[in-house]
């Protein structure tokens, strides 16, 4: 049941390109454990032996196993009432991540999913398993928020929740570059 909520997921994420071959990161929360997708593994074909579960306050013998953003993970978990989380790269909204310190989705649906989505980390080093409490502090107060140039965080009651953050997301900043595009032309002409 556990493993079959991954597999979708993961898989839906990788068809739709919201992560390359091996990145992203998914995860759940079983009272004070966490149950979090390998390091290293590919989202879109997983099995049983890449849902690593450990403490999500202690280490044990599986944690070195966990996603190399076992940290944000935990800190999310300890910090907001969430109990599943996605971690992916869309390219639209990574894109954006670069260019806008907020991301404020187009059209009431978007609005009324996501809200306006922070990005964070900017004039920081990012990388896998950083700004674990500055995403966790902006997850008190939004739903999905963007890592600057890297990926973004969701969260959930359910991964298919977080998912739909993540997707509505990706789906708006489309429309946005393509606008932006359109209106680059317009420009030239
Ligand atoms: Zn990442």
């Amino acid at each position: 049941m556990i493993l079959s909520q991954f597999q979708t997921v993961g898989r839906d994420l990788s068809t739709r390109g919201l992560v390359s071959s091996h990145s992203g990161n998914l995860s759940i929360r079983l009272g004070d454990r966490i149950i979090i997708t390998r390091r290293g593994i590919m989202l879109g074909c997983l099995q049983e032996h890449d849902l690593i579960e450990t403490g999500i306050s202690k280490n044990d013998r599986s944690t070195p196993l966990a996603s190399m953003e076992l940290a944000v993970h935990r800190a999310i978990y300890q910090q907001t009432p969430a109990l599943a989380i996605v971690h992916a790269h869309p390219p639209h909204a990574v894109a954006l991540s670069l260019t806008k310190t907020e991301i404020v989705p187009n059209g009431a649906e978007g609005l009324s999913t996501i809200g306006q989505v922070p990005v964070l980390g900017w004039h920081m080093e990012v990388r896998p398993g950083g700004l674990a409490d500055i995403i966790a502090q902006a997850l008190k107060e939004h739903r999905i928020v963007m890592a600057h140039g890297h990926g973004s965080f969701a969260i959930g009651q359910l991964l298919e929740e977080a998912y739909n953050c993540t997707t509505t997301l990706e789906a708006s900043c489309q429309v946005i570059c393509l606008l932006k595009s359109l209106q680059v032309d317009k420009a030239k002409k």
